[in-house]
């Protein structure tokens, strides 16, 4: 068990801040473009919404998310709903 350093911490805590955030910021427009597309735009147009956006959100999920949310000492990424107080690979743990 290592205990990483203050410039670490304060890295994971910032990166959790800016997901935090960004999660339901995220989540809100897809939401709100969903009910704008509904109302203005009748028919086909709906369902392409849904799969260019479902196109667009994939990648931010699966590559991005990850490369984000990872442990600074040994860059491997912190499991999906960690909320990085401590990293399972290294076992570093951060002072959040
Ligand atoms: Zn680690």
């Amino acid at each position: 068990m290592t205990t990483a350093t203050p410039a670490q911490s304060e890295e994971v805590r910032h990166r959790r801040n800016v997901v935090r955030l960004m999660t339901p910021a995220v989540l809100l427009l897809w939401f709100l473009g969903s009910i704008a597309v509904d109302s203005w735009l009748k028919g086909p147009w709906s369902s392409v919404y849904w799969i260019c956006s479902f196109v667009a959100l994939m990648p931010l999920v699966l590559f991005v998310l990850p490369q984000y949310w990872r442990c600074p000492a040994c860059k491997s990424t912190f499991p999906r709903g960690s909320n990085g107080s401590s990293c399972e690979v290294c076992g570093t743990t951060f002072d959040l």
